[in-house]
């Protein structure tokens, strides 16, 4: 028996969320009372490292037909690696990738799934993991029956832990299959924080008049190294790009820390920011339904809060 999570990279580097995922994989095993093992597909330079977070080994395939996403693919190796390791328990994150490979993997392994889960299972008697649902609403608490079980873990929900030191990597021999689909070009953002990794997002509505303003919000994420987003209607209308969206039919965050500038909390808003750690609101209506949602409201005006917020983290850095 063992747990086996696959860690993700890109670019011959592990994503931060790599390592939440090798956590929460150590941390299952713990409950288990088993290990926890690593895989990493295609180039990953520090695999190692992975160990830091808890994993006995790691399982390298180091080939190159694995550098770019292919589900099937990654679907199978991860199956043969599950198989071959008899892991009970196989963790992914519930980022793009992992949500492409989840239900295929549970297909092939005949497992339970769980996707989407925050909290750490338990095992009394009954394999248990809890998730949010109805749009963050309500939290599930789902039992997995099957021997072989494939759960995602939403991203920040556990920060990475070092519990260990650097893991042995083992050359793992897997059949990958030739590719079906072709990437024929990769536009990538550059330069800024991804959006579902970000620790600390500034996320601005249509409350900031025009695209023209958003310098502000640019200049306060970039001081306090943090991730821009935005309400629907402005990814809508084209003042920023739609992978900035945010919410029900956007992207699903849990940073620690979220601005909501000049927006309103409408519900389908909230339930893609609801589970953020700490909230501040900066909105002039004192009846908007974001501040319920809020840790901290600043009632007032954007174009005046924003640019003293800007002041005030420049003076933090210099003094610093
Ligand atoms: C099926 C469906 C799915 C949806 N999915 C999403 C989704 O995923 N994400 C999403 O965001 N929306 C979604 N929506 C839209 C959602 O219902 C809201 O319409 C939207 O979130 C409102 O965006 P907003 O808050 O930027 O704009 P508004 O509702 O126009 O609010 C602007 C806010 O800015 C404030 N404001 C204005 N000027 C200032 C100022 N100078 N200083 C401070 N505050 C100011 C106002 O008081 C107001 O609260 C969806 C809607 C539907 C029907």
């Amino acid at each position: 028996m063992s747990v086996l999570v696959f860690a993700e990279s890109q670019g011959g580097q592990f994503k931060k969320s790599a390592f939440e995922a090798v956590t929460y994989g150590y941390k299952t095993a713990q409950v288990l009372g088993t290990e926890c093992i690593a895989i990493c597909l295609g180039e990953a330079g520090n695999a190692a490292d992975l160990g830091n977070y808890g994993a006995s080994k790691v399982l390298s395939v180091a080939d190159s037909a694995l550098n770019t996403v292919d589900s099937q693919a990654y679907t199978s190796v991860i199956a043969q690696a599950a198989e071959k390791n008899g892991a009970s328990v196989v963790v992914l994150m519930h980022s793009a990738t992992g949500k492409g490979i989840v239900g295929g993997l549970s297909a092939r392994l005949n497992a339970g799934s769980a996707p989407g889960v925050n909290q750490i299972p338990t095992n009394d008697g009954a394999f248990r993991v809890k998730k949010n649902v109805f749009s963050g609403k309500a939290i599930a608490e789902v039992e997995l029956t099957s021997d072989v079980k494939v759960i995602s873990v939403m991203g920040n929900s556990f920060q990475p832990e070092v519990v260990g030191s650097p893991a042995t990597v083992e050359t793992f021999a897997a059949d990958v299959p030739a590719a079906r689909i072709t990437v024929k070009s990769v536009d990538k953002v550059q330069g800024s924080v991804p959006l579902p990794e970000a620790e600390i997002v500034v996320s601005a509505g249509r409350g900031m008049k025009g695209p023209e303003n958003w310098g502000i919000i640019e200049e306060l994420a970039e001081l306090i190294g943090a991730a821009t987003a935005c309400s629907r209607p402005v990814a809508d209308t084209d003042w920023r790009p739609h992978h900035e969206h945010v919410g029900q039919t956007g992207v699903a965050i849990r940073p620690n820390l979220y601005f909501a500038i000049g927006i309103s909390g409408a519900i389908q808003h909230l339930a893609g920011v609801n589970s953020s750690k700490v909230i501040v609101v900066i909105n002039k209506d004192p009846e908007a339904p974001f501040f319920k949602a809020a840790d901290y409201g600043v009632c007032a005006d954007l174009f005046d809060v924003v640019p003293r917020l800007i002041e005030a983290f420049k003076k933090r850095k210099a003094n610093s």
